[in-house]
Formats: structure tokens, C-alpha cells, sequence
């Protein structure tokens, strides 16, 4: 799909993308991205995806909205539910992770960004 928008000199941002289609892009290389120049071998986008089973926008998108536990505290040591159950699962930093991720988000262009009300449909219900 890439090669043939490419081909073709189309651009998503002319189209009006369904929410379902802005979810279930791949977030690796996405096409949003291009111009930004990103490590994507990175620790933590390998992270994202191997531990986090972050594979889609939405999937990024869930990940960063997942439930901020009580006694959560932004530093490494962190020992809340969470930062705790990522670590089990070999993450080395939750926070930094975590931060990484909204990091990658930020720079995905405001039509592809689910954060955004109108976006996701859900955000709105
Ligand atoms: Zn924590
Ligand atoms: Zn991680």
C-alpha cells in the first residue's frame, strides 16, 4: 500500500481516514513518519513492541492510556502494579518507556493522532 500511495503521489492527509483505519495502521514505519528521521531499532520502540505487544497506532495508543495505578511515582525504581508487571514482562525502565512512547506519538501528524477529539470517536462517546 505504501509503494502504490507512493506511485502514485498520494497523500493520506487529503483523505478522510476512518477511525478504524488510523488504529489498525502499523505504527513501525508508519507513513505519517517519513520526514522524521526516526531510529526505529531503538530500545525502546523494540520495547514497545516485543514487550508491550505494541504492533498498530492503536495498540501505541493504549499502551500511553493504560491506567495510571495508585503510588505510582515517575523514577526507575517505581514499584506500583504496573511499572512492576512491565518489568516481569523485561522491560527495563516503565517510565522511560512509557515517555519514549508519547514521545513517538507527539510526533505522528494531528490527522493520524487518536488524541486528538474527533479523531477517536471513542474519546467523544
Ligand atoms: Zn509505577
Ligand atoms: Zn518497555
Amino acid at each position: 500500500m505504501l509503494a502504490t500511495a507512493k506511485k502514485y503521489n498520494l497523500t493520506f492527509e487529503a483523505m478522510e481516514l476512518p477511525i478504524t483505519l488510523k488504529r489498525s495502521t502499523p505504527m513501525w514505519y508508519h507513513i505519517g513518519l517519513h520526514d522524521c528521521n526516526i531510529q526505529w531499532n531503538s530500545s525502546w520502540f523494540v520495547c514497545h513492541w516485543k514487550r508491550h505487544g505494541v504492533v498498530t497506532v492503536g495498540d501505541l495508543q493504549d499502551y500511553i492510556n493504560s491506567d495510571v495505578p495508585v503510588g505510582h511515582e515517575i523514577r526507575c525504581n517505581c514499584d506500583c502494579v504496573r511499572c512492576t508487571n512491565m518489568k516481569c514482562d523485561g522491560c527495563p525502565n516503565p517510565v522511560n518507556c512509557y515517555k519514549a512512547a508519547v514521545k513517538l506519538l507527539d510526533l505522528l501528524p494531528e490527522i493520524w493522532d487518536l488524541r486528538i477529539p474527533g479523531n477517536d470517536q471513542r474519546l467523544s462517546e
